[in-house]
């Protein structure tokens, strides 16, 4: 059976570029799980909900039908047969997703609907907590790490590829605090797990961490 690969990391911190290359490299399947925090929080506000509220967000999310798809490299999400694949990037989600992620019961929901994705195994899922909730026997278990500088300044470089409007200073200030609220909650927090093995990107290039992880997992 094919192995699986856990990224987790704060913010910023090349995760999903990575593990996007990672998954190529190998063909494997690249699951982005912090799309699904994202998409149920683009729902939570288009239904106007309070993010804080635990019984609210459940709801939501157990009503909602929400697909990832892989489509020329790129992952597309849809939630009621809508594409939100721009719209889970904004700002407005990205302020609020890291308090609908916070509650319990929505975690044990996502890890159980991510725990089915990774079954038959050739899967590069990235979140924060795939190594120590999601994958526990995950073959690999990296942790992908960068100073909150870095992070910022590569976050700002590619929102202003995308043609999206950028400040790098409130880039880092929303890193910042949006770590702090996921390292702080009660449920599977931001952590390494204690098997992962933890890489400081701060001096690398994307294919240098790529080639790094590739000659790991293929050893
Ligand atoms: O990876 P990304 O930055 O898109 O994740 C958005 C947010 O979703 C994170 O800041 C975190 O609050 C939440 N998340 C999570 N657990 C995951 C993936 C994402 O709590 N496995």
């Amino acid at each position: 059976t094919r192995a699986n690969i856990a990224i987790d990391g704060p913010a910023g911190a090349g995760k999903s570029t990575v593990a996007k290359k990672l998954a190529a490299e190998l063909g494997y399947t690249y699951i982005d799980t912090g799309a699904m925090y994202r998409a149920l929080t683009w729902k939570v506000l288009q239904e106007q909900a309070d993010p804080e509220n635990e019984s609210a967000v459940l709801h939501i999310l157990q009503q909602m039908h929400l697909e990832l798809d892989m489509k020329n490299g790129n992952v597309f999400v849809t939630v009621d047969e809508k594409d939100v694949t721009d719209a889970i990037r904004q700002q407005d989600v990205t302020s609020l997703v890291s308090f609908t992620a916070r509650h319990a019961r929505i975690r044990s929901e996502m890890v159980e609907k991510q725990k089915k994705l990774a079954e038959k195994g050739g899967t590069v899922m990235d979140g924060r907590d795939i190594g120590t909730a999601v994958l526990p026997d995950a073959s690999f278990k990296f942790f992908l790490n960068a100073t909150v500088e870095e992070r910022a300044k590569r976050r700002h470089a590619e929102q202003l590829q995308k043609g999206m409007q950028s400040d790098l200073t409130q880039l880092q200030t929303e890193i910042a605090e949006r770590d702090r609220i996921d390292s702080e909650r009660e449920t599977a927090p931001l952590k390494k797990a204690d098997d992962a093995l933890e890489v400081d990107t701060t001096a690398m290039t994307i294919d240098e961490v790529v080639s790094f992880l590739l000659g790991i997992v293929r050893e």
